[in-house]
């Protein structure tokens, strides 16, 4: 069986089975038509993953760029995310049915708890996971942006695949890197590109100019070293290929060092509803 997609992304396994292509193609903030040229062109760039989630309200165009790419199902993992107003039993089973109707598909690669919302029962949450995983409808589920209180909440009651974190040269969430390697979950990097602020970033440029990359190629790279998914955000021909362009280098030791000395512990997002306190 093959270990890497078409582009030589390396594929992950996770937890509850399913293997991951380690670089994926965030969506968030990318609408109809824009939406769809861009997924569309990434399936034939040869990217195989895709992220979304039911308040991107991008799920049809995806569902119609992946419809209309060529490019099998199987071969294209697809992850999306319940919203924190669907957490209960009945709300998540039906949350992911109008993801699928939306998505044009049976079923979900992996299905993440958009943010945790310490009100309702986790319990419930995680059984209508469970349900889901055993009908079929996904694959392998996850969180986002549980802290390791959370998670440790989330063990005692099931194993989550992935956590799905901000995570970046700027932020690198240490600690929480720790405890998910220890306890087997994934960690997808999300915003792995600083949400658009670590391309120009000069210690990060002067880290990729000796192997002539980009500081988004450097960001993208040091996660992946790091055992990471990334899911940069793209919309532009020039962004969606260098983006892949990032399998043919390495960074040395004292490179990482250099890059994980910039931490400055600085999350770019908290919205008001987030726990990150917890
Ligand atoms: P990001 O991927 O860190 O950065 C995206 C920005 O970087 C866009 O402005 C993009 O511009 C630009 N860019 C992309 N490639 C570039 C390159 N090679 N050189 C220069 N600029 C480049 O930001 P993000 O969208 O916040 O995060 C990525 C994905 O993570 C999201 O789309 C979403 O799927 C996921 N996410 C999840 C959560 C969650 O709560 N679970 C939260 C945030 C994000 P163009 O669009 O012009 O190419």
């Amino acid at each position: 069986m093959a270990v890497t997609t078409a582009r030589h992304v390396p594929l992950l396994p996770l937890y509850h089975g399913a293997r991951i292509p380690q670089l994926g193609l965030g969506t968030w903030e990318l609408d109809g038509r824009d939406c769809e040229r861009a997924v569309g062109r990434a399936l034939e760039l040869g990217y195989r993953h895709v992220d979304t989630a039911e308040a991107y309200g991008n799920e049809e165009a995806i569902g119609r760029a992946v419809a209309a790419s060529g490019v099998g199902r199987e071969e294209v993992f697809i992850t999306s995310k319940v919203w924190r107003d669907h957490l209960r039993h009945e709300d998540v089973l039906s949350a992911c049915r109008g993801s699928l109707r939306r998505l044009g598909t049976r079923y979900l690669d992996l299905y993440l708890v958009h943010w945790p919302d310490s009100s309702i029962s986790l319990q419930s949450t995680i059984t209508a996971m469970d349900e889901l995983l055993a009908a079929g409808s996904i694959r392998a589920w996850g969180v986002s942006n549980f802290t390791i209180p959370h998670l440790e909440e989330a063990l005692e009651l099931g194993r989550p695949s992935v956590d799905q974190v901000e995570l970046h040269p700027r932020f690198r969430q240490e600690e929480l890197d720790r405890f998910c390697f220890r306890n087997g979950i994934g960690l997808i990097a999300y915003s792995p590109l600083g949400h658009g602020n670590v391309p120009g970033d000069p210690e990060i440029e002067a880290i990729g100019r000796p192997h002539g990359k980009s500081a988004a190629q450097v960001a993208l790279r040091w996660s992946i070293q790091k055992g990471h998914v990334v899911i940069p955000k793209a919309s532009g021909e020039e962004h969606l290929e260098s983006n892949l362009e990032v399998f043919d280098f390495e960074l040395s030791e004292d490179e990482m060092a250099r890059a994980d000395a910039l931490d400055r512990g600085e999350r770019l997002l908290e919205p008001g509803f987030a726990e990150f306190d917890r």
